[in-house]
């Protein structure tokens, strides 16, 4: 029999069968009542959950719709942004901007260390910026950044919109939006959600709105979001078609996480992400981000000497497990192993043991099990988190 792939990649996360139920639901018109009335439940809770007075916004399209949606709905060309980078998708942030014809003062780190705050708190007092994007978790690194003090730093400014890229954090890291000082904030539905990928949710806080309404009209048509908000409060307007069985799944995994709750998801997140990697590193791995800024839902995981990456994932895949490879100069250097979402600890151990054994095939000269025992060592430690 074929060994079943269990997905692992940083998204999208394994998909929970209680979900794949909703995507295999008989589709009805978008208008029919009982699709309304979930739409707004839906809608309901996750106003509820990452709370704000502002808007909410739960659109067909992936994560990058929302980036574009997020700089078309605060910003206006020839505008200032800052664009805080800890990788790929902070890159992507800074191209979509100079796309749309921003002025755009780029602050990247090395890539496995965070760009420390001081570097922030000098660049916005030296200039005036319209809006500040941060990706909250970058997706190539598994580094997080500290967006609850950059929320605060960002209080003294309101004249800067704080937009922060969820797409790898949000249901896995702490976010609340009006608390926290965050303007828009955005994530995908493949990720934490445990969900397909095919749907984007942006919360938009009372300063983003008040933004959007400054600018008038905006030359984006399907993201603006002058054109979604009253669909947003009343799901039986049509303005464009709506994705009726990834809104059901979403639902539904909206349910799992609040028989959850956050704050127990976020623990249980944290002591997955510390558990996986105390596992790696007894097997020899290392981890490419910096231990104060490391994520809880995915790791750059680098490979100790000798390891071939092309051979490690496809005898991986084989032994049953997906993970990505490393983007940019890490490309072969390192795989990204995803740990959000829908997992459970059994789901872990097998990670762990399916890593075993792939080493000990490509030679590796390792004890089974030391990995395994590691992390059920980290996890029944802080089995009270
Ligand atoms: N931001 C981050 C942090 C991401 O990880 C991703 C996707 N990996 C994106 C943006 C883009 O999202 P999508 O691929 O869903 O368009």
């Amino acid at each position: 029999m074929k060994a079943k792939k269990f997905l692992m990649i940083p998204g999208p996360s394994p998909v929970a069968r209680s979900i794949q139920d909703q995507m295999g639901r008989e589709t009805i018109a978008f208008g029919d009542p009982d699709f309304v009335h979930d739409f707004k439940a839906l809608l309901a809770d996750l106003r509820g959950l990452w709370k704000t007075d502002g808007e909410l916004f739960v659109v067909a399209g992936s994560g990058t719709l929302a980036m574009e949606m997020a700089i078309a709905n605060s910003t206006k060309r020839g505008d200032r942004v800052l664009v805080v980078s800890h990788g790929y998708f902070g890159d992507r942030f800074a191209e979509i901007c100079m796309r749309k014809g921003l002025e755009v003062d780029l602050l990247a780190s090395e890539w496995g260390k965070a760009v420390p705050l001081g570097e922030m708190d000098a660049a916005v007092r030296k200039e005036k910026y319209q809006a500040i994007t941060v990706t909250h978790v970058d997706t190539s690194t598994g580094v997080v950044a500290p967006l609850a003090d950059i929320g605060r730093l960002m209080r003294g400014y309101p004249e800067t919109i704080l937009i922060a890229d969820g797409v790898c954090a949000t249901a896995a890291e702490p976010e609340q939006v009006d608390e926290m000082g965050i303007d828009v904030l955005f994530t995908g539905s493949q990720k934490a959600f445990g969900v397909s990928p095919g749907l984007m949710m942006l919360w938009a806080g009372p300063k983003a709105m008040a933004r959007r309404k400054d600018l008038g009209v905006i030359p984006e048509y399907y993201c603006d979001f002058d054109k979604w908000v009253p669909i947003m409060h009343d799901p039986s307007k049509y303005f464009a078609t709506p994705a009726v069985n990834l809104v059901w799944a979403l639902k539904e995994s909206v349910q799992i996480i609040m028989q959850e709750g956050l704050e127990p998801r976020y623990a249980r997140h944290a002591r997955f992400a510390n558990a996986v990697r105390t596992g790696l590193e007894t097997l020899g791995f290392g981890i490419l981000a910096e231990p104060k800024a490391r994520a809880s839902t995915l790791s750059g995981v680098l490979y100790p000497a000798g390891l071939d990456d092309a051979k490690f994932r496809s005898f991986l895949a084989e032994e049953g497990v997906q993970v990505a490879g490393g983007l940019g100069a890490y490309a072969g250097k390192m795989f990204r192993l995803g740990h959000m979402g829908n997992i459970d600890q059994h789901d872990l151990v097998s990670v762990l043991a399916a890593i075993e054994r792939t080493l000990l095939r490509c030679g590796q000269k390792i004890k089974l099990g030391t990995g395994v025992s590691a992390l059920m060592e980290s996890l029944a430690k802080h089995a009270s988190a």
